[in-house]
């Protein structure tokens, strides 16, 4: 077939598809922004905590409703984040706007309540190879340590996000089964997670992997409970972040300016950039409830400050006409 003719196939199905999201569109999509935490700790650049701070506030007026600022994990392992206290404390917190930390373990937990917290997030690599090239231990040990953060935060009435990273493949084992990724979100379901976030941590899926991986999840969880989280190593986010809404997920992590890299490929693309997929959303009629402009100026504003031309193709083509 023509390579034209398949282009219009695939425009005239997406157009379809487009049509049933939009008849949809009375749920919108919440974009959770991971922008000043996982996006600043794969960054090189150690960012001044009045950067962060100031950051984190333009990110507050664009319209974004969950912004994740920071981890309380060690400064040894991350150093970018040693400054955790002073940032959260020091943002301006706007009415209607949630503010989670990522806490991997219980000292973390403790240091993130002492501060306030209202929400944490933990994480969990769905490979064995992952969790103990990351974390220095299996998978069930993770749990087990999962479950005193997720028990310290319901005493104390706060909300736990679940991350479930290398969910479709991990640097060390290769391909990841779909069943061991259902198996492990249940887990963390049960265990008093509100929801999940799937990760592609590499950014290795594409169309078909995402969706046979989503398949095998939503056996056993419903869509309402997850959210997916793209890497753009290959330039395969935008797509399968679709493909996941096309199966009823209606959250998605994104970092503005497509801050992070990807520490396993070396020069890689981050995170899915926020404008650009706030661009693609609205652009298919989904309200996301995000200004695009002020979110470009916001992803401008640290993309400067780290000396970085943004990794967000949308950034790029608008920034200078909005001047
Ligand atoms: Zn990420």
């Amino acid at each position: 077939m023509a390579f034209r003719s398949i282009c219009n196939k695939i425009l005239i199905r997406s157009l379809f598809k487009n049509q049933n999201l939009r008849n949809k569109s009375s749920v919108p999509v919440r974009i959770v922004e991971v922008g000043p935490r996982d996006g600043l700790q794969n960054e090189s650049v150690k960012v001044h905590p009045d950067v962060k701070i100031e950051f984190i506030n333009q990110l507050s007026q664009t319209g974004l409703r969950t912004i994740e600022v920071t981890s309380f994990v060690s400064p040894k392992w991350i150093p970018q984040m040693g400054d955790n206290a002073e940032v959260f404390s020091g943002i301006k917190k706007e009415t209607g706007v949630t503010y989670p930390v990522l806490v991997p373990n219980i000292q973390g937990c403790k240091l993130a309540l002492k501060v306030g917290a209202e929400e944490v997030a933990i994480f969990i690599a769905a490979s064995e190879g992952f969790s103990r090239k990351n974390t220095n231990c299996t998978i069930q040990e993770s749990l087990n340590r999962t479950k005193e953060v997720i028990d310290l935060a319901k005493e104390n009435n706060i909300k736990v996000r679940g991350y479930v990273s290398c969910v479709i493949g991990c640097p060390y084992d290769g391909k990841v089964p779909p069943s061991s990724v259902a198996k492990l979100t249940e887990t963390l379901l049960t265990m008093g997670c509100y929801e999940i976030s799937l990760g592609d941590t590499i950014g290795v899926g594409t169309k078909i992997t995402v969706h046979n991986m989503l398949q095998d999840v939503l056996k056993t969880t419903t869509s309402d409970k997850l959210a997916i989280h793209c890497h753009d190593t290959y330039g395969q986010a935008l797509v399968n972040i679709l493909v996941a809404l096309e199966q009823g997920i209606t959250v998605v992590d994104a970092a503005v300016a497509g801050l992070g890299g990807c520490p396993y490929a070396r020069g890689a693309t981050g995170n899915v950039a926020t404008e650009d997929l706030v661009y693609m959303l609205e652009g298919m009629g989904v309200n996301t409830g995000v200004d695009l402009k002020k979110l470009i100026k916001a992803g401008r504003y640290i993309s400067d400050y780290i000396k970085k031309v943004p990794a967000s193709k949308v950034n790029n083509a608008l920034h200078s006409k909005l001047n």
